[in-house]
């Protein structure tokens, strides 16, 4: 079994909210929300961090892209705006070893962020 927290969402051994799923895709409602609305997108595959994303596996990041813009537009936030974050490394703040990126709405989002 995995150790890492995102592949056991991805496989069902740790329960989320689920938001969307596709073949290379799947999102949910983060635990701790920093906005209204605060989804996670992951690949399904294993990815560690922005650093390990390389030909081989850069189409995953477009479908994640593709799939942040659908679920945008369904859930309503796309013409209001919103933020995609990847925290990449120490210095980026990841937390969680599995490459992920935030979507957030529902408020103004600040800028510069901390
Ligand atoms: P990072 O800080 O690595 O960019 O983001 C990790 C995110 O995962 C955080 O926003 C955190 O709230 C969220 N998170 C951590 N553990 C869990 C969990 O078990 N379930 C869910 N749904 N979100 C989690
Ligand atoms: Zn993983």
């Amino acid at each position: 079994m995995s150790e890492c927290l995102f592949c056991k969402i991805v496989a069902g051994e740790v329960p989320s909210t689920k938001v969307y799923e596709d073949e290379y895709v799947y999102a949910f409602l983060d635990i701790d929300p920093k906005a209204p609305e605060h989804i996670i997108f992951v690949p399904k595959q294993h990815i560690g961090s922005a650093n390990e994303i390389s030909p081989d596996n850069s189409a995953v990041i477009a479908k994640i892209f593709e799939a942040i813009s659908k679920v945008a537009s369904e859930k309503g936030f796309a013409d209001n705006g919103y933020r995609v974050v990847n925290n990449c490394g120490e210095d980026g703040g990841q937390t969680v070893g599995h490459i992920h990126f935030h979507l957030l709405a529902g408020r103004q989002l600040q800028w510069p962020p901390g």
